[in-house]
């Protein structure tokens, strides 16, 4: 066991709270690192939603003057997992959502709400609040981004600090005024410090201050120093080259098992594909899609440029001219939720749409579709190619991000060498997605290869184990002497 205790920090997390793939790493994450033997405690804000599913919790602390009324920090136990959860009505006791009040803009006071969860990590990791005290703080993109920024400027001992970065789209960028109200000292105002293009940058702070960076796929690690990814901070990044990594995520296997899905009809393994069928049945019976022999493709995603679903909306004709289905499940209220809706009730039958959050059609979808598609222009990551390969619903992917280091062309040689476990195309154009849609068909014609190229996929490794390894060689090269006392123990 090697005792190392780590503070996570961030706006969300699986079961409390999820608006995306951030709250699947920061949810399973702890129980992989558990079976490490590191301790993980993870402080997220008290929104409603996260009160109300906490069960038994304990009051660990009083802040008085919680940037501008008092806040509770609450302790409680979370499947095993040790969660922290910071009471502030004034912040967080609202509806909507965890960034946006109902009518979909961002709460005016977001600053203060995410300056706050950085500083009360700070006062945990300075052992200023209750009697734990973590050997490294981890926070997460920009909402946990000041946490990294309020040890490096105060004064006093401070355990070494990690950013990972999910989404570097996502910046925090609020005006200059606050600096006092974010409780940020004069000289934190700086180039080098969490200046940014003339206002505060949360995540931009989080990258200058933190000890080092991570980043949830090698090949985004990469692209982020690149002008065409980087979003403005590439400049930073490159100059932190040296301590910036890139760790693929995990799935939750026992939550994503197409064995043991309490959201399948006809659960199944890879020794036995035949199952799907019912699946495949159950899904175009929900979604009122007809019963033909086709491929059938879906997309679980936000309607989002930035997951090219206007690249998607445009080869939707000749997805359907080529014989096939597609079903997707998004959202209600994305970028492209009318156009998709639309495009969408042109082809009753052939294709068809669910724009709410379902994580039991989202399962369906993934256990009975054949191909799911993943057009994205960028990919930090991804998830749902993570699922697909564990369903056997083939990843139809843009070669960008996590997208390009998890799935494996289907190319003339990856078909020789029977490593092919998808379809990958670039670039990322209307053209290049007709192309892999009809490369997808092609193959799902030719039963056999296409039932390999499943069997391939699901018997990848896309669980936490070896992921969490990484994190745990990236927080013991930080705090080295930990080590080196266990082994004199
Ligand atoms: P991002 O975090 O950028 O949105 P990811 O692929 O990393 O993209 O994670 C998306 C997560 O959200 C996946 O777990 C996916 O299954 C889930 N998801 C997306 N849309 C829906 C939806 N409409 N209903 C249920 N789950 C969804």
């Amino acid at each position: 066991m090697s005792g190392l205790r780590i503070l996570a920090v961030a706006s969300e997390m699986f079961p409390l709270i999820k608006t995306g793939g951030l709250a699947d790493v920061v949810g399973a994450l702890p129980r992989a690192l558990a079976a490490l033997g590191i301790e993980v405690r993870t402080l997220v804000p008290g929104y409603p939603a996260v009160l109300s599913r906490l069960g038994q919790a304990h009051a660990l602390a009083t802040l008085d003057d919680l940037f501008g009324d008092r806040g509770e920090l609450l302790t409680a136990d979370l499947d095993g997992t040790q969660i922290l959860v910071l009471e502030a009505p004034h912040l967080y006791d609202r509806p909507g959502g965890p960034y946006q009040a109902p009518g979909g803009h961002d709460w005016p006071d977001n600053a203060r709400r995410f300056a706050a969860l950085g500083w009360v990590a700070s006062e945990i990791a300075r052992g200023r609040l209750g009697d734990w005290r973590p050997d490294i703080v981890h926070a997460h993109d920009w909402q946990a981004g000041l946490a990294p920024a309020y040890p490096a400027l105060a004064s006093g001992p401070r355990p070494p600090t990690i950013l990972t970065i999910h989404n570097i789209a996502f910046q925090g960028q609020f005006g200059a005024h606050l600096l006092p109200e974010l409780r940020l000292p004069p000289q934190a105002w700086s180039v080098n410090g969490v200046e940014y293009y003339g206002g505060i940058g949360f995540l931009k702070a989080g990258l200058y201050y933190a000890d080092r960076i991570t980043t949830v796929s090698p090949t985004y690690a990469r692209e982020i120093q690149t002008s065409a990814y980087g979003m403005g901070l590439e400049g930073l990044l490159r100059t932190r080259a040296a301590d910036l990594t890139g760790i693929v995520n995990g799935i939750d296997e026992t939550v994503w098992n197409p064995a043991t899905d309490p959201h399948l009809p006809a659960p199944y393994t890879a020794d036995d594909l035949a199952p799907r069928a019912r699946n495949k049945a159950a899904l175009r019976a929900q979604l009122g899609l007809e019963e033909t022999d086709s491929p059938l493709f879906c997309v679980v995603s936000r309607l989002t440029w930035q997951k090219g679903m206007d690249l998607l909306i445009e080869a939707l004709p000749d997805l359907v001219a080529q014989g096939a289905q597609l079903a997707v499940l998004g959202s209600d209220r994305d970028e492209y939720t009318n156009a998709m809706t639309g495009a969408l009730e042109r082809y009753p039958g052939r294709t068809a749409g669910a724009m709410r959050l379902d994580e039991p059609l989202s399962h369906l979808m993934q256990g009975g579709a054949d191909a799911i598609l993943v057009p994205s222009r960028f990919e930090p990551c991804g998830l749902t190619q993570l699922y697909g390969l564990r369903y056997g619903c083939v990843p139809v992917v843009a070669r960008v991000g996590g997208l390009a280091d998890t799935v494996v062309d289907a190319n003339d040689a990856a078909l020789g060498d029977g490593v092919a476990t998808g379809v990958q195309f670039a670039p990322v154009t209307v053209e290049g997605l007709r192309d892999a849609i009809a490369r997808a068909i092609e193959l799902w014609r030719d039963r056999a290869t296409w039932a390999a190229i499943q069997r391939r996929g699901m018997s990848r490794d896309v669980g936490w184990r070896a992921r969490a390894k990484q994190y745990a060689a990236l927080y013991h090269s930080l705090v080295p002497e930990r080590g080196r006392l266990e082994h004199a123990a």
